[in-house]
């Protein structure tokens, strides 16, 4: 029997007039990255909130949050001492060290100081910010002040790791970086729920993911099986396609404009690739379908419109 490390079942947020989180369920097993896709504004954060308990669900209301045995609605505290979170905000005391900041959260855990000196150690090795122990926090990067928010996180090694939005904004070999940490943590037996909103992300280190739009669930499965059960398995994306001639009557393709492309997404690679035949390089791509591809099926938009 699969061991449930999160069980979301039928929960929703109301804003005023807003619907913010419309009746999502999801599982998450022990050990498992879970990823929550979608444009901003789609209620990722929202959802995230009420599992961390920083936001409350509607209430009364028949949905169920529970958390390693927990509803977030009773026990906020008990959740908050197995989560390790890293908020979308760095919120670091930039008058204060690397090291003074990990302190002060080791203290909220209760951690002795010789213990938590040991952990720290070992959470900027495993970071890569050892060199920076000393550093003030206004001497780091962004990706490094990312990277030191995750080691805070996971200073009361925590069963569950929550991250909203771990790499926006940053540069691909930090986000590279971040996302080889996650695997490493989920090898551990850490149980990872992610918003993202890049499809990349929510690809590499999900086990498996819900594409969210409006507060309401689009999908929800391996990322991969999703691509492949749901979507042509190939595209071709013609940029600046009013300058082409495209012939759109064919009935191997089905078609989807966007701002300024046209996708082609066909079962047929070979028929793809001749239609290129006129095209000048840096006029198109063909590639293999996408999340992104299967976002925009879905709802009609773009993920990061
Ligand atoms: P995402 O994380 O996917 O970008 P959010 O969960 O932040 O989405 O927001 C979902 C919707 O709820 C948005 O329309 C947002 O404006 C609204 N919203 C979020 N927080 C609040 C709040 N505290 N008060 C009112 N509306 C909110």
């Amino acid at each position: 029997m699969k061991e449930l490390g999160i069980k979301v079942d039928g929960v929703s947020k109301t804003y005023k007039n807003l619907t913010a989180v419309d009746a999502l369920s999801f599982e998450v097993e022990f050990g498992k990255c879970f990823g929550l896709l979608g444009p901003n504004g789609a209620g990722k954060s929202t959802m995230m909130h009420m599992i961390y308990g920083k936001c409350r669900r509607d209430n009364p209301q028949p949905g169920q949050i529970n958390i390693f045995g927990y509803d977030p609605l009773d026990n906020g505290l008990a959740v908050r001492f197995l989560s390790g979170i890293v908020p979308q905000e760095n919120n670091l005391d930039l008058e204060l060290t690397v090291l003074q900041n990990l302190l002060m959260y080791a203290k909220f855990y209760g951690l002795k100081k010789k213990e938590a000196m040991v952990r720290i150690d070992e959470l900027l090795a495993f970071m890569e910010l050892t060199e920076k122990k000393e550093a003030r926090i206004r001497e780091l990067s962004g990706g490094m002040q990312r990277r030191l928010v995750i080691s805070r996180a996971l200073i009361n090694s925590p069963k569950l790791l929550i991250l909203d939005e771990p790499t926006t904004g940053l540069d691909p070999q930090v986000r590279q970086l971040i996302w080889d940490k996650l695997r490493m943590l989920k090898k551990e037996g850490i149980t990872i729920l992610l918003t993202t909103h890049y499809m990349e992300e929510a690809f590499q280190v999900c086990d498996d993911l819900m594409i969210m739009h409006n507060g309401r669930k689009v999908l929800m499965g391996n990322p991969a099986a999703l691509i492949q059960e749901n979507i042509e398995p190939f595209v071709l994306e013609v940029l600046n396609p009013e300058k082409l001639s495209i012939p759109t009557t064919r009935n191997n393709f089905r078609l989807e404009k966007t701002y300024s492309r046209l996708l082609l997404y066909s079962d047929d690679f070979k028929a793809l690739s001749q239609m290129t035949f006129g095209f000048q390089t840096g006029e198109y791509l063909l590639r293999p379908a996408n999340l992104e591809d299967l976002f925009l099926k879905t709802t009609g938009r773009n993920l990061n419109e």
